[in-house]
């Protein structure tokens, strides 16, 4: 259970992977990773290791990309296997998602979408929320970070998130409650991560994201990190990060 996420200038692939490596301690069944070279999305997942992943990788997939968000999974709703693991798309294939957490109330909303015609590949409660967030953005006509927001308005659990639009490639949006997420902050280029381990090696300057905040991230420009609850602009508080 551990999530990592990269948007800048770099190939994201080695970043996300590494980190996922550094995370591991965390525990996990399953891993995956989807990167973003703003034309085409890669996707690979797996039940096992990351090594499993990586091998995986080399035998199916480019690993092209300067976007990318990385999973390592501790299986709370669905058993363990290559379908449950994440990162996991819309219906459209627009959104993709990573998420560390719990979705309490993921029944009755699933069986709302259902209603309205959404097809679930996975048993996760992770394939609830990127749907329901799909669904907000086409049914209220608003962007992604706002679709994000009033999406878990309407989740009861405790999550770390981070997902990205095939129509955005320039953006990541993040967003926490009860499970940890740091965001590191390059030149042109941002980190996201579980704890500061995956990124260190490339910058000091970290936010903590607090419970209930959620940040959007663009791509050479900068953070803005908003209340879920009443929408209110937070100041970004950036740590120093020592080295020991
Ligand atoms: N509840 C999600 C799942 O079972 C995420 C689990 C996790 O924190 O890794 O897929």
């Amino acid at each position: 259970c551990g999530i990592v996420g990269y948007i800048g200038k770099r190939e994201a692939y080695p970043i996300i992977l590494n980190g996922l490596k550094r995370l591991e301690y965390r525990g996990y069944d399953s891993a995956g990773i989807a990167l973003f070279d703003g034309d085409e999305i890669q996707l690979c997942k797996t039940k096992g290791k990351v090594a499993d992943l990586e091998a995986k990788f080399d035998k199916t997939t480019t690993t092209k990309g300067s976007v990318g968000i990385g999973h390592t999974r501790w299986a709370t709703h669905g058993v363990p296997n290559d379908v449950n693991s994440h990162p996991h798309y819309s219906n459209s294939g627009d959104l993709v998602i990573i998420h560390n957490g719990i979705i309490e109330n993921y029944a009755s909303i699933k069986k709302e979408l259902i209603n309205r015609g959404y097809v679930f590949k996975s048993d996760t409660d992770t394939e609830v929320l990127v749907n329901l967030i799909e669904e907000v953005k086409k049914k209220e006509n608003v962007k992604l970070g706002k679709a994000v927001q009033i999406a878990l308005n309407e989740v009861v659990g405790a999550y770390a998130i981070a997902l990205f639009d095939r129509n955005k490639p320039d953006e990541i949006v993040v967003a926490k409650l009860g499970s940890p997420l740091a965001i590191g902050i390059g030149e042109d280029e941002f980190f996201i991560a579980s704890d500061a381990s995956p990124f260190i090696e490339f910058t000091n300057n970290a936010i903590y994201l607090e419970d209930e905040e959620m940040a959007i991230i663009r791509r050479g420009r900068d953070v803005k990190i908003r209340k879920i609850k009443n929408d209110h602009l937070v100041d970004p508080y950036i740590q120093e990060l020592k080295l020991n």
